[in-house]
């Protein structure tokens, strides 16, 4: 664990998978679906830095992590957590001005964890947005096909550092799919994209920390429902109290602060509605921590 710093971090449509089982009945893919935290790196900093009125006195562990979502049709990744090449990438696009405010801990990337572990080549890897601390791995996958929404596609092509990095983006190996959400309403959200066509994994947009950011649904075949919201908010506190990040990290990292707080709003109304669903923000590492289901350990 690094030291204590101050931190600001900044469809396919597939068929329903269905098997018939020995006494006859039928099984959807839904059934089978489970997901796995790979943790990639952390960093430990002040509860304040995170949200609006945390506590200045506080500690508090944020991680960079990958979510690993592996469904009978085929796995994919929720971000991509710190890469192999986050070192060279930090060094020649974080400003030296930034640095001090952006650091983190040992790393241990993605690709060689499910290496190690002997799985198969990733398909697809969805990025809740594209900046530095999301996207550094993708290079790391040049067999995926890198999803994000067509807004945040756009706004990669303008934006710079110290939120996005141009040495994570410019590979010519990277398979970039921008994709566009269906008007199919899903939850409080006008649109989504159901990507195995069973509602066990259903993103939706979420405008305000980047124009084209985006949340997960993940239901598990026991019926355990999560919500991976990117970086809407740092901390699952800023949601049950409803507050913006801390005012100088908003700044900096939130591309809209008024629909940035406009979707803290929007998480607090869906959890107060649906009291059981587990909200994961992209650094909790408390909440990483109770899920209890770090790579390879998974959720069922
Ligand atoms: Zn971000």
């Amino acid at each position: 664990m690094s030291k204590l710093f101050i931190l600001l971090l900044l469809a396919i449509n597939l068929q329903t998978a269905q098997a018939q089982e020995p006494g006859g009945t039928v099984t959807t893919g839904r059934s089978a679906v489970e997901l796995s935290i790979i943790k990639t790196s952390d960093v430990t900093t002040l509860e304040a830095f995170t949200y609006s009125g945390g506590d200045y006195t506080k500690a508090v562990k944020l991680q960079h992590v990958a979510v690993l979502v592996r469904h009978p049709k085929g796995s994919l990744l929720f971000d991509t957590g710190l890469g192999r090449n986050i070192d060279a990438q930090f060094k020649e696009d974080m400003p030296l001005w930034a640095r001090p405010f952006f650091s983190y801990g040992p790393v241990t990337a993605a690709r060689p964890q499910l290496d190690a572990a002997g799985y198969a080549p990733i398909e697809r890897v969805f990025l809740s947005h594209g900046h530095w601390d999301h996207a550094s791995a993708l290079v790391d996958f040049p067999e995926a096909q890198i999803w994000l929404s067509q807004p945040e596609k756009d706004y990669l092509a303008l934006a710079g550092p110290p939120a996005v990095f141009p040495s994570q983006l410019s590979a010519p190996s990277i398979k970039w799919k921008p994709f566009k959400f269906n008007d199919t309403p899903y939850g409080p959200f006008a649109q989504s994209l159901d990507v195995f066509e069973d509602g066990s994994v259903v993103f939706a947009p979420l405008a305000g920390h980047s124009p084209g950011s985006i949340v997960m649904y993940v239901t598990l075949g026991s019926g355990k429902k999560f919500l991976f919201v990117g970086d809407a908010v740092w901390k699952a506190e800023a949601i049950a109290k409803q507050r913006p990040k801390m005012w100088i990290s908003s700044r900096i990292v939130d591309n809209d602060k008024a629909l940035s707080l406009q979707a803290v709003g929007a998480l607090t109304t869906i959890q107060a509605s649906e009291p059981t669903l587990v909200i994961v923000p992209a650094h909790d590492a408390a909440i990483h921590d109770a899920l209890g289901a770090y790579f390879p350990q998974f959720l069922k």
